[in-house]
């Protein structure tokens, strides 16, 4: 049977999910991390069996829309040729580790380390039964920026040592060697395996599981509590490198050439929708950068939308060429989410203004969620406008 079959809720590459748009394949970039050249052929990639964007998501990984089931096997064969493809549906279905994007380019690096070791132990064949969003996360740098990543188990910078965390806990085990905390981690899997954290439905989460009264035993706890985290990145200058978004967290296939030629020797992709490019000040000697962002202040940073129609069965309307259209006219201290329909994917948080599809027009909230009450119902394009701008 064809793998293009399969429909998951949290696509791989080896399982797509099928979208409205065709399927949508995902990419976990090994280590969190591609080279130019990886860049290059996965934008050419796109270009022929895709819709011509690559898409950055909140696990730091990549996604081709618009492939058809037809053209899968070709995508994978591709992915396989660039170095992109993990050897089997399992493995890459518990490789979902995030890692510090702003690490030193040394493959001595302590969380570099830690991330290989991760990925190496999570073939064990024992851990196949972890539910496919459960996930690790190593933010143990100088800086810890990924608190509001989603993950499971966490190993964490604390001082100069390290912890091993379960999500849901405010403290960790204390350890001071990388070995040690793959170690640790592996026995959380484990535990929470064993002690019944994935549900009749191969569902389950940590932080969940924990909150029903269940503990780890004492080993693999701690009082140990991670050092403070720091801001999230803005686009612009960062850690030595610079930090480019694209709108929407689609990246067309022109804008990541154009990362290729940006100099950098390799290219992060981080959990907040944009690239780190070690090294790189700017992209001023880049030409043609396709729509990248490296401007902090951009008005289409205050606008997210989520894929909208026609990509989503769910959505009656088309939500990013409007949402682009009203963040030339949206005032400076606004944000603004259009969502094709009230269940919100693209922004669970509340939003100064929500547009929200439904039959075709929109209905806007005001300073709340997507299925909030609307201020203002069914709304036509010139209506939008203004309301956007009160
Ligand atoms: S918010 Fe609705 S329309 Fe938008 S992607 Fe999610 S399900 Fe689809």
């Amino acid at each position: 049977m064809s793998a293009a079959r399969i429909r998951g809720w949290c696509p791989g590459a080896h399982r797509p999910m099928a979208s409205g748009d065709g399927l949508v394949v995902r990419v976990r970039p090994p280590l969190g991390e591609i080279t130019p050249d990886q860049a290059r052929g996965l934008a050419d990639l796109v270009d022929r069996h895709g819709n011509g964007i690559v898409e950055l998501t909140s696990r730091a990984n990549l996604q081709i829309r618009g492939v058809t089931a037809a053209a899968h096997e070709t995508v994978i064969a591709g992915l396989a040729g660039l170095c992109l493809l993990d050897p089997d549906p399992a493995t890459e279905a518990r490789r979902n580790i995030v890692i510090d994007p702003f690490r030193p380019s040394d493959i001595a690096d302590r969380q570099t380390r830690i991330a290989a070791c991760l990925a190496e132990a999570l073939q064990d064949a024992d851990l196949a039964g972890l539910p496919s969003k459960f996930g690790f996360v190593v933010d143990a740098g100088r800086w810890r920026r990924l608190d509001g990543v989603s993950g499971d188990i966490r190993v964490e910078g604390s001082g100069d040592d390290l912890i091993v965390r379960a999500d849901g806990c405010a403290t960790g085990h204390l350890t001071r060697s990388a070995e040690d905390a793959v170690k640790m981690s592996m026995g959380l899997a484990r535990w929470f395996l064993a002690s019944g954290g994935v549900a009749a439905d191969g569902r389950g989460r940590m932080a969940r599981h924990l909150a029903t009264g269940v503990m780890p035993p004492p080993d693999l706890m701690g009082d140990h509590a991670p050092t403070p985290s720091s801001d999230p990145p803005r686009p612009g200058a960062d850690s030595g490198g610079l930090c480019v978004a694209a709108a929407f967290g689609q990246l067309e296939a022109e804008a990541l050439r154009a990362l290729a030629r940006a100099g950098a020797r390799i290219l992060r992709i981080t959990p907040w929708r944009m690239v780190f490019l070690p090294g790189i000040d700017s992209l001023d000697h880049v030409a043609d950068t396709g729509g990248l962002l490296t401007d902090p202040d951009d008005p289409l940073l205050r606008v997210t939308a989520c894929t909208g129609a026609p990509g989503c069965p769910q959505a009656s309307v088309e939500t990013r060429a409007l949402a682009r259209h009203l963040a030339t006219t949206l005032p400076k201290d606004k944000t603004l989410h259009v969502s094709g329909c009230a269940k919100g994917c693209a922004h669970p948080a509340p939003a100064d203004l929500t547009l929200v599809g439904r039959n075709g027009r929109f209905d806007l909230i005001r300073r709340g969620r997507a299925w909030h009450a609307p201020a203002q119902w069914w709304l036509l394009p010139a209506q939008i406008t203004a309301a956007v701008q009160e």
